[in-house]
C-alpha cells in the first residue's frame, strides 16, 4: 500500500477513538428503559429518547447534560405525566454518573501516542460539551502529547477547514483519526484532508489490515497499527 501523502498534523477524534465513551451512554440508556417500562415497552421508551435527543441536538449540543434532559423530558412524556419526582431524581442522578465516570482509554493510546508525538504536531479535536471533555482529557492524562485541543460543537467541512486554517495547515498536511465516518472521516476528506477509519466496535470485523478505502481514507482496526501505516519503524 503505498501513502504518498506526508501530514504534519494529526488530530485525533477523542470519544470511542481515545477512550470509551459510547458504551456508556448505552449502558445508561438502558436502565432508563427499564425504569420506564411500567409506562411503555422499552424498545418503544428507547426510540422515542432518540426522537427527544435528535429533537434537542440543535439546543444542547452533544453530550451528557444533554442527554439527562431529554431522558427526564421522555420520561415525562411517556408516563403522560405521571412519573415521579423521585424517579425524575434517579434519572437526573443516572445522568450526572456518567459525568463522573473514570476515563478508560482504548487499546494502544497510550502506546501510540508517545510515538508520534516528535514528529508530528498533535491535535485532539472532540466534540460535545465543553466542560465534560475537559473534565475527560483532564482524567485521561494524555494532555501533554497534544499540541493543540480543539473542542467543536460541530464537526463538519467548514469546522475542519477553519481548524486547519487556525493551525496554519494546508489540507493535505492533515490527518484525522477518528471512530465516525459521518464526523471525523467525511468532513475531512470534503476539506481536502486525509483520514483514518478506526471503527470502535469489536464486532466490527474486516478482512484487510489496512485497506485503503475506495472514497480515500484508510481503515484500521487499532490505534496500533497508524505508526506503520505512516511509514514508522516500530519495533
Ligand atoms: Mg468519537
Amino acid at each position: 500500500m503505498k501513502h504518498t501523502f506526508h501530514p504534519t498534523v494529526i488530530a485525533f477524534d477523542a470519544d470511542d477513538t481515545l477512550w470509551m465513551n459510547e458504551i456508556y451512554f448505552q449502558e445508561t440508556e438502558r436502565t432508563f428503559c427499564h425504569w420506564m417500562a411500567e409506562y411503555a415497552p422499552e424498545t418503544s421508551v428507547a426510540e422515542q429518547l432518540f426522537q427527544t435527543e435528535m429533537r434537542n441536538l440543535s439546543l444542547y449540543g452533544y453530550g451528557a447534560k444533554g442527554f439527562t434532559l431529554s431522558m427526564v423530558e421522555t420520561a415525562i412524556n411517556v408516563s403522560h405525566g405521571r412519573v415521579s419526582a423521585g424517579r425524575v431524581a434517579d434519572i437526573v442522578k443516572l445522568g450526572q454518573t456518567l459525568l463522573t465516570r473514570p476515563v478508560e482509554l482504548l487499546d494502544g493510546v497510550v502506546e501510540v501516542l508517545p510515538l508520534l508525538h516528535p514528529h508530528y504536531q498533535l491535535v485532539l479535536a472532540t466534540k460535545g460539551d465543553l466542560l465534560d471533555q475537559q473534565r475527560k482529557l483532564d482524567r485521561s492524562g494524555l494532555r501533554h502529547w497534544f499540541h493543540h485541543i480543539e473542542i467543536m460543537s460541530r464537526k463538519e467541512e467548514t469546522d475542519y477547514r477553519q481548524l486547519m486554517s487556525r493551525l496554519g495547515v494546508s489540507p493535505d498536511e492533515f490527518l484525522m483519526v477518528g471512530n465516525s465516518l459521518k464526523s471525523d472521516v467525511l468532513p475531512v476528506m470534503s476539506a481536502g484532508g486525509h483520514a483514518v477509519w478506526i471503527p470502535y466496535h469489536t464486532t466490527w470485523q474486516h478482512e484487510e489490515v489496512a485497506a485503503s478505502h475506495p472514497r480515500g481514507y484508510t481503515e484500521l482496526h487499532s490505534l496500533h497499527q497508524l505508526p506503520v501505516m505512516l511509514g514508522m519503524a516500530v519495533q
